[in-house]
């Protein structure tokens, strides 16, 4: 993760190579056909290496929505393609869209780096192929869907089993840090239970999502199945929420805008599930590897430029071991180069807009002005792009603003515990719970952590590690709901219970 690069700022190619770079250029993705909004409104998605505009993207507004909509209420309700698919034949489906992904993966690897900024390296060895595994995975499921027979007492004889049934049309609302495989992880078990979906991509990041629904065509998924509609938030997304037909809500963003999502379902009782943000703490104690941990700590926070809900950006590091950790992460960070996103050797790209950039860089402010003092980074790089110097900020404690607020950006903030109490009551000592990460050789003293730590992950000895096969999200304000494995077949399925009497 941390080693020198050769490529430079100075070497970042404006000129975007076009034939890849427009999948249908301007269109939402609407009943199987690429249409224009009906305003004919488009904005503009922007490389953040450059600030170049890549392309024209249209702006859905509400009554596309409602279009989309239909299309998927219809591909629903029409059983005959879709939902009356054998299981057999939709596990097809599904595996068919991973080979698509894999066979278009340089390309789709290209266009996920053009719109996010994110190192080459990363969407091609993560992202894609990450997106492809899940399709693969859930691939595996529909022949494995089933309800149960239950035993009762209710009295007399009786057969009561359940059915598994998909919820129906879900709108799903994902965000820009990573497109592709965020998609993957809702549509991949949503198309698994037999739902048909309304996906709204972030506004800074539509160029995936779009290429996959180019592939669903190719795949054969029936028209109507998956539909894209691209816009912003408090408009498309916000339609999406309220509309009648739509009868499920999933959602990965901030905590703000999944509140907002509660409430704008709430009018039509909508399930929703919410995968919010995180502060998640990376315990260090001082029996641990401590070259390991950091860098592993390093990995943890500056991967993806921090643009990560499970980033691991509260390092607590017991008072032994803090010189021998620190002086192993300050060395690393400091090799660390932000480089051209599309040269393959560039491990650290832009953030994903100047906006964003200029929050997270004021996060340094704050926390100067909190005492905290900046160990490594804290500037913009350059002029050209959105590039930040991975940033550590030393001295800070727990309640400052820089260690409960989600930065969403390459600052870690390390925090000095004295002892196991402390180190978990600090800990735990944050709005969210989406995932924490801790470091010792003692295994008792690391199960037990396990136990009290309130995350909805937690690594031991490792970090920002996850699998399709296993459950993800969070505890408090970081959502609820669990994504991937067998719960995310549970989150896009209603039980059915059936009383047959056998009396009678
Ligand atoms: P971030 O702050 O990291 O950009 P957001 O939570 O704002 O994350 O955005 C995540 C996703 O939610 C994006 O697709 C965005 O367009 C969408 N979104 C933002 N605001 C709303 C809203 N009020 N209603 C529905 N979706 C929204
Ligand atoms: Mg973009």
């Amino acid at each position: 993760m941390a080693e020198t690069l050769t490529a430079s700022l100075e070497e970042i190619s404006v000129e975007l190579k076009p034939a890849k770079a427009n999948p249908k250029p301007g269109k939402l993705f609407i009943g199987g056909e690429f249409v224009d909004a009906l305003s004919e409104k488009t904005f503009e998605t922007r490389n953040p290496a450059t600030g170049a505009v890549i392309t024209p993207i249209a702006e859905a507004g509400p009554e596309d929505v409602e279009l989309a909509v239909r299309a998927a209420r219809k591909a629903f309700e029409d059983g005959s393609e879709w939902r009356n698919m054998s299981p057999r034949d939709r596990g097809r489906l599904l595996w068919k869209l991973s080979e698509l992904i894999r066979a278009n993966a340089e390309e789709l690897a290209e266009l996920e780096t053009l719109d996010t900024g994110k190192p080459i390296f990363e969407s091609s060895r993560f992202d894609i192929p990450l997106a492809a595994e899940c399709f693969e995975y859930y691939a595996g499921w529909p022949t494995k869907i089933a309800g149960e027979t239950l035993a009762n007492s209710a009295g007399g004889e009786a057969l009561v089993y359940t059915l598994k049934e998909p919820v129906g049309v879900c709108g799903q609302i994902i965000p820009w840090n990573f497109p592709l495989q965020m998609l993957a992880w809702k549509a991949a078990p949503a198309l698994a239970c037999g739902n048909t979906i309304v996906m709204k991509p972030a506004e800074q990041t539509p160029l995936t999502a779009l290429r996959f629904a180019e592939l669903t065509l190719e795949a054969g998924l029936p028209a109507g199945v998956f539909n894209v509609v691209t816009g912003f938030g408090p408009k498309t997304g916000a339609a999406l929420v309220a509309n009648p037909g739509v009868d499920k809500i999933a959602f990965t963003g901030s905590v703000e805008v999944g509140k907002e999502i509660m409430r704008g379902a709430a009018g039509t009782l909508k399930r929703v599930s919410l995968e919010l943000g995180g502060k998640s703490p990376n315990i260090i104690f001082a029996d641990a590897d401590l070259e390991t941990a950091a860098k592993f700590a390093l990995g943890g926070i500056f991967f993806n430029q921090g643009e990560m809900c499970t980033a691991g950006s509260r390092i607590f590091v017991e008072e032994a071991g803090y010189d021998q950790f620190m002086s192993v992460m300050r060395a690393r960070a400091q090799k660390m180069v932000a480089g051209d996103p599309l040269h393959p050797k560039t491990r650290l790209g832009a953030l994903i807009s100047e906006e964003h950039l200029n929050r997270v860089l004021n996060y340094v402010t704050v926390g100067k002005e909190e005492g905290a003092s900046v160990a490594i980074g804290g500037a913009r790089i350059g002029t050209k792009g959105y590039f930040m110097k991975p940033t550590v900020l030393e001295g800070v404690t727990n309640e400052m603003r820089v260690a409960q607020e989600e930065i969403f950006g390459p600052v870690a903030s390390v925090i000095k515990f004295m002892d196991m109490e402390e180190g978990v009551r600090e800990a735990n000592n944050s709005q969210f719970g989406l995932a924490a990460a801790l470091w010792t050789r003692d295994i008792k003293k690391a199960h037990a952590i396990a136990r009290r730590v309130k995350a909805g992950t937690v690594w031991i000895n490792t970090i920002s590690t996850t699998d399709n096969a296993v459950p993800f999200g969070g505890y408090k304000s970081s959502g609820f709901g669990r994504e991937l494995g067998k719960s995310a077949i549970d989150l896009y399925s209603e039980t059915k219970t059936v009383w047959v009497d056998l009396n009678q």
